[in-house]
């Protein structure tokens, strides 16, 4: 059933005539109708969150806390409608969509310990010298559809924390359930210090050339990356950028076949393979290529596709249809060139929902497509590896640098191969795994600076370095 969501903005519940239509991709029926909004509506929320910069910014770090983690507690509360929302808008299992509100929750809340304490440069006879943090004003924030709850509130916590107001798009496939909690958190946080308004990409320039906002914290694709960061540059906005990644895992000849083949397949598979940091590309050593790649597919064989809201579903529906399409057309360009698949690969594009099964692909050549582009689907390609130097190599090749991981029982091995891998993040022996106290960003067309920890925070301020002369002759 269709319902009208409100956007937030000046601590007001609002709406407008022109409204978009949000799809269960699992059914591709419309569950929600959400206002469109354009210059107006941007101009009105970035206002609203100018005006409440003013006080905002005064208040101390212990009062944003507070307000932080009451929202945590907000979302917590209503996880169960908040997580059911999440599915039918996104398409994740029920588990994962719970695991993505208690995430979200969780991580305001952690990052709502960090601090911003002042440091002291110089402390000598002459003089004291203090660099102090200062929120650098209003934010637009900018969020994809893949953890559209999770990206929303790991801008809004870090925001709010040093003291910034924030104006934030999600996607427009996916923003109900973070307009559900703009109206959990309405009457939680003072107006306009979180604005919350929707519309179609063409929204997203007009927040990156707004005259009024100070910075952008954008969370999406390496193209539109590029695009804020030109946007962005006309009166030089503070910018953070996560962007796609091309993630390798490398399975080194030590690792134990049974141990491993799960994992391997769920940071492949968890949210249909629709995250940033998920496993894209996975390297396995030839000794133990067969057996691994055999156990893999038949971890594939007991887990089911379908609608995340149903009961035993361990892969959704691809989030929309032009990520379907693209998919499609990877796994097509496959089937064209003779690659071999281990499972998988037969789509059937007439059917209701954006279903693809999963697709396992038999070694194919380091330049196919699905090999060097990133796929963001179910669809993972296991490619054989002979040495370390080879792999570290291929692992490489390759415009991104987000994440990657090392399977391995010599866990010293394991980080020598990590400390030579170009890339924000590297796991010894797990995957996906972000801590709210540590940076995440991307290194070459993965990023520009960092979400998380201190350095995420302090992207929301600017040093002002204050000396005072001991001995000055006033
Ligand atoms: P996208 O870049 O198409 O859209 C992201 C957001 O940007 C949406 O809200 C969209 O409306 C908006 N947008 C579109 N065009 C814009 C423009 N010209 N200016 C400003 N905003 C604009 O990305 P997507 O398809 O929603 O998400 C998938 C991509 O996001 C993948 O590449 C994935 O790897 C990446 N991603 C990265 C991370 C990370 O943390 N590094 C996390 C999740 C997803």
């Amino acid at each position: 059933m269709s319902k009208n969501y409100q956007n937030l903005i000046d601590g007001e519940l609002v709406s407008t005539d022109a409204t978009m239509e949000v799809l269960n991709p699992a059914n591709e029926e419309v569950i929600g109708l959400v206002p469109s909004c354009g210059k107006e509506e941007l101009d009105r929320a970035v206002a609203a969150a100018r005006k409440a910069f003013k006080s905002w910014s005064k208040t101390s770090i212990e009062e944003r806390r507070a307000v932080i983690q009451a929202m945590s507690g907000a979302i917590k509360e209503n996880a169960d409608e908040l997580f059911r929302l999440l599915t039918s808008e996104q398409g994740k299992p029920h588990e994962q969509a719970k695991g993505e509100i208690f995430g979200a929750a969780g991580m305001m809340a952690a990052q709502s310990t960090l601090t911003l304490e002042d440091e002291i440069n110089e402390d000598s006879d002459q003089r004291l010298s203090r660099t102090r943090r200062v929120p650098v004003g209003v934010v637009g924030g900018i969020v994809p559809w893949n953890f559209p709850v999770m990206m929303a509130m790991q801008k809004i916590a870090p925001a709010l924390l040093s003291g910034c107001t924030i104006v934030l798009k999600p996607s427009p496939f996916t923003p109900l359930a973070t307009l559900r909690v703009a109206e959990l958190v309405k009457d939680i946080v003072p107006a306009g210090v979180v604005n919350i308004i929707t519309g179609e990409d063409s929204l997203g320039p007009l927040i990156t050339g707004h005259e009024d906002i100070d910075k952008i914290t954008f969370t999406g694709s390496t193209a539109t990356g590029k695009k804020i960061m030109e946007g962005a540059s006309k009166d030089l906005k503070r910018i953070t950028l996560e962007l796609g990644g091309n993630d390798a895992s490398i399975v080194l000849p030590d690792a134990d076949v049974e141990k491993v083949a799960e994992q391997l397949f769920w940071s492949s598979f968890s949210n249909a393979g629709q995250i940033c940091v998920a496993a894209k590309r996975i390297y396995i050593h030839e000794d133990i290529y067969d057996d691994l790649s055999a156990a893999i597919a038949k971890v594939a064989e007991g887990v089911t596709v379908g609608d995340g809201s149903q009961q035993g579903t361990g892969v959704g529906p691809i989030q929309n249809k032009k990520q379907f399409d693209r998919v499609c057309e990877l796994i097509q360009d496959a089937k064209d060139n003779g690659y071999k698949f281990l499972t998988g690969g037969d789509v059937d594009p007439s059917g209701t929902g954006y279903y693809v099964p999963i697709t396992i692909m038999d070694n194919p050549p380091e330049d196919a497509r699905i090999v060097a582009e990133e796929q963001f689907g179910p669809v993972m390609p296991l490619m054989k590896f002979s040495t370390e130097e080879e792999v570290i190599a291929r692992a490489n090749n390759s415009e991104y640098g987000l994440a990657g991981a090392v399977w391995t029982k010599d866990t010293d091995k394991g980080v020598a191969i990590a400390e030579q891998l170009e890339t924000g993040t590297v796991w010894i022996n797990e995957f996906l795994h972000l801590s709210p106290f540590a940076p995440f960003g991307g290194h070459k067309q993965s990023g520009f600076g960092a979400e998380y920890g201190k350095e995420g925070l302090l992207e929301f301020t600017y040093p002002q370095v204050i000396t005072v002369k001991k001995d000055a002759l006033v």
